[in-house]
């Protein structure tokens, strides 16, 4: 598959990205070499990664596979770490994970000495079609998701869609729902795409990813720091974040992967975008149902409205704390910073619990 060019760097695929990393070390002859991955990573991707390189003197970190570990404590580890094992400015950090590790290490290479060079190996289909362009690092600050954080580009992104073979369905699915963002807001080809795919369906699911990528790097390359047009990219995840924080800080409730509480982000999004701007009842019920197909409904009440709003409240995109959405007055037609009443976030919540499967 053809490279993507994005600011400064470039995503390639498969052989390429690998004959990429091999040549990065030769010409850069970095200090030291690390390898950044979760225990889950370290065992699955991390194997075959490192057999794909010719250089062998790299030595691999781990980090606890998972979103609450996402955090600066996590980074203070990572960071000793590295001193410890003799890292300096002209190391090389290869970031091999899903979007907890691409982020978190993006974040922690752009700080170490003011900077290392650090290249991002998404392994989860979520980071390969999202997280691994537009150069967002950072982590968590509590339940509140991505508080701190710096722009910072790695040197190339290498997506391998061979890593995704150990990945669970849950997490699969989880990345899914940033494709079907993708279709909603720009392409709603990719939504019918997915409709059709089957787990054994490799070539349409490269197409889709290849197509996802380069949605979100012709939105990221024309507005790097979200001055307007990225903002589309929240489409789904305004109410999804706020889920998504509620359900990590409940004790009685199983936490969300990522894409199962954008799902829920969608479809009430979109039922307020036809409360407000008249996108089609008949299009928003047909969307409910076949997205409530592929994630069935999760576990809310009326009692959970509130701490939700109140999450809500929190985002970073919010103006002298108005609650801003992306909202759709069609499919592959968006409407940026609305903002929305209370009442009708609490009526979408409504809205999706009324919902019967
Ligand atoms: P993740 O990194 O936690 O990965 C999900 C799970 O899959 C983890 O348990 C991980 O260990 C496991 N895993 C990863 N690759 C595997 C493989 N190949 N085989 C088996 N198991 C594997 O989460 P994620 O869903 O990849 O990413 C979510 C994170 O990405 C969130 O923190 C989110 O904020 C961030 N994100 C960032 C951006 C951005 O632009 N920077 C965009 C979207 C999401």
């Amino acid at each position: 598959m053809k490279s993507i060019l994005s600011d400064g760097y470039n995503v390639l695929f498969a052989e390429k990205g690998y004959q990429f990393v091999n040549q990065f070390i030769k010409e850069n002859k970095p200090s030291s070499i690390f390898v950044l991955s979760d225990s889950n990573t370290r065992e699955h991707c991390v194997p075959i990664f490192l057999s794909k390189l010719e250089e062998k003197n790299i030595q691999v970190i781990e980090i606890p596979a998972g979103e609450e570990f996402k955090n600066i404590n996590t980074c203070v580890e990572v960071w000793r770490t590295l001193t410890d094992l003799g890292a300096d400015r002209k190391s090389l950090l290869l970031n091999v994970g899903g979007g907890v590790i691409t982020d978190l290490g993006g974040f922690v290479a752009s700080c170490f000495k003011r900077g290392i060079s650090f290249i991002n190996v998404p392994t989860t289909l979520l980071s390969m079609v999202d997280a691994s362009v537009g150069g967002k690092t950072g982590v968590d600050l509590g339940v509140l998701k991505n508080q701190v954080g710096v722009f910072a580009n790695p040197k190339a992104v290498v997506v391998d869609t061979t890593y995704l073979e150990t990945l669970s369905e849950r997490e699969f699915l989880s990345g899914m729902a940033e494709i079907i963002k993708y279709g909603f807001t720009f392409d709603i080809h990719l939504w019918e795409k997915v409709q059709k795919m089957t787990v054994t369906s490799k070539t349409l699911l490269e197409e889709v990813i290849y197509q996802s990528i380069n949605i979100k790097n012709e939105v990221v390359t024309k507005d790097p720091k979200e001055n307007s047009l990225r903002k589309v990219l929240n489409y789904g995840h305004t109410l999804g974040h706020a889920i998504e924080s509620y359900f990590l800080e409940s004790e009685d409730k199983e936490k969300l992967t990522h894409g199962e509480a954008i799902a829920v982000g969608m479809v009430t999004a979109t039922y307020i975008s036809s409360e407000m701007l008249g996108f089609p009842k008949e299009k928003l019920s047909e969307m409910t149902t076949n997205i409530l197909k592929m994630y069935p409904k999760i576990p809310l009440y009326k009692s959970d409205f509130e701490p939700i709003i109140k999450l809500l409240k929190h985002d970073k995109k919010n103006v002298k704390g108005e609650v801003r959405f992306v909202l759709l007055q069609d499919f592959e037609d968006f409407k940026l910073d609305i903002v929305v009443p209370e009442k009708t976030v609490q009526n979408s919540l409504e809205y999706y619990v009324s919902l019967t499967v």
